[in-house]
């Protein structure tokens, strides 16, 4: 589901953005009625307006007080929990991060291996991961999802987050494949490190 989609649909005229901001969060569940329920499952991502008061921290992630920074902004600005239990929002930044020529033998091993990450498709073609985090944050609308992992035909790796913190945490567990191969090391040298795209 695209996120700006379903900024579209909220009735916005009802909501004061000088109170509170819209949180974005995915969720994934089973789905009870397919022939797998777990895969892929189903996806959903919910908006929510948070209150927030002057003196709060601003969950844009700026580290200022709300009342000093987005407040008083003319516009909304979106964001999303980062990964793991109490750990804030940030300002939503739709992006990706494309690795081609890779191994997907190993890539999919070590991220098959990672608990934080789970498995919603497993098929020739395509492999996708939707990072949880551990532990996986359950609700009743869900399991809340982080980011995704896509290896697509075993050479490319595709990785999409909506915040430059989940972006971050989802690199982390790839490194642990590149790392497995200093000859491949190309993701943490720097040098040839990933094109990241904003849309
Ligand atoms: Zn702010």
């Amino acid at each position: 589901m695209n996120i700006l989609d379903t900024l579209a649909k909220i009735n916005l005229l009802g909501l004061d953005p000088s109170r509170g901001v819209l949180v974005f969060t995915a969720y994934w569940r089973p789905q009870p009625s397919d022939p797998n329920p777990e895969q892929p499952g189903e996806r959903a991502i919910i908006t929510s307006y948070l209150r927030t008061n002057a003196g709060d921290l601003c969950p844009c992630g700026s580290g200022k007080h709300f009342g000093a920074c987005c407040q008083f902004l003319p516009y909304w600005q979106p964001v999303c929990p980062n990964p793991g239990m109490h750990a804030g929002y940030s300002l939503l930044v739709p992006q990706s991060a494309t690795f081609t020529n890779i191994s997907g033998d190993e890539i999919s091993d070590f991220l098959q291996d990672d608990q934080r990450l789970y498995c919603i498709e497993d098929t020739k073609q395509r492999m996708y991961w939707t990072y949880w985090g551990v532990p996986a944050l359950k609700t009743p609308s869900g399991i809340v999802s982080f980011g995704d992992i896509e290896l697509i035909k075993n050479h490319t790796l595709l990785m999409t987050a909506i915040s430059d913190v989940r972006m971050k945490t989802l690199h982390k567990p790839a490194e642990l494949g590149y790392a497995a191969d200093p000859a491949r090391s190309y993701n943490t040298s720097g040098e040839a490190s990933p094109e990241i795209t904003t849309r």
